[in-house]
């Protein structure tokens, strides 16, 4: 079930990662509720991004626009935005999504991995923000949802680059939801706990077993529960909730 949000009708918004999982589900929403869906994919994956383009004009979407960056090219995402800018003007809601892990112990962690993730989850977010801020000062009502984890809260084994590269996340959130408050620009962040997609599919059964027994609701989160939330931050149902960071979880956090 997702919620409707009327004011989200032909509200021009990036999903980064919309390929598969969590991103693919928050754009589907955002489809459902008419809005300008705008989604990047990466450079070979052009057969992908025409099917998600016809898909997400099926479901509902006012408009549907793909821009082939990948978020650790600065200069693809600063083309690609200005170009989309240029046709269609400014972007209006922004969702951080895309995102990799690459679990491995501390003592074999290497320095390639660190850069990668960093640059992935972090680096990318924070550019393509700073890239789309420029633009958002012509816009109103912007909103920007940043997908961190609670990993990014708690910490995790074999998971130190991407728990850091999660709490960066909330630090540069709230930087964000400072700078850019007196402009009526939010930014909020979540924090997933286990939620089904391909990403936890790569871990193993005693892993996923364990989760499960530490989670109250009983269950894995499904993508639409994030699409959910999303939906919500980037509606003016949540127009004075900025800076903040909430867990969608199912309890695993307590
Ligand atoms: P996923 O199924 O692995 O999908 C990741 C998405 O990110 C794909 O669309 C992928 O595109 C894109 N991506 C990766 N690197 C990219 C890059 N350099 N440039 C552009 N796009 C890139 O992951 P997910 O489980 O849906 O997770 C989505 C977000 O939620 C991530 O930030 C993740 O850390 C966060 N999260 C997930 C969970 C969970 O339990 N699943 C929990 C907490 C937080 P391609 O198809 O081109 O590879």
């Amino acid at each position: 079930m997702i919620a409707t949000y009327n004011d989200l009708k032909n509200k021009k918004v990036l999903v980064t990662g919309a390929s598969r999982g969590i991103g693919l589900e928050i754009s589907k929403g955002l489809a459902k509720q008419g809005a300008h869906v705008i989604f990047n994919y990466r450079e070979g994956k052009e057969d992908v991004a025409a099917a998600l383009t016809e898909e997400l004009k099926t479901l509902g979407a006012s408009n549907v626009t793909g821009l082939k960056f990948d978020v650790t090219n600065e200069d693809e995402m600063k083309d690609a935005v200005g170009e989309f800018v240029k046709e269609f003007g400014p972007i209006e809601g922004l969702v951080n999504n895309a995102g990799i892990s690459k679990d491995t112990l501390l003592l074999r962690l290497k320095g390639s991995d660190i850069d990668s993730i960093l640059s992935t989850n972090l680096k990318g977010a924070m550019m393509l923000t700073s890239i789309c801020s420029r633009y958002f000062l012509k816009a109103e009502n912007v909103s920007i949802v940043n997908v961190s984890s609670i990993v990014g809260l708690m910490g995790n084994v074999s998971q130190a680059a991407y728990a850091a590269s999660k709490a960066g996340l909330l630090g540069f959130t709230k930087s964000v939801a400072k700078e850019l408050g007196s402009r009526n620009i939010r930014a909020n962040a979540i924090c997933p706990g286990f939620i089904a997609t391909d990403m936890t599919d790569a871990l193993e059964d005693k892993a996923k077993e364990a989760y499960l027994s530490s989670i109250p609701l009983g269950d894995f989160g499904k993508s639409e529960d994030i699409a959910n939330l999303t939906c919500f931050l980037l509606s003016q149902a949540s127009s004075y909730i900025t800076g903040e960071v909430i867990k969608i979880d199912g309890g695993l956090y307590i």
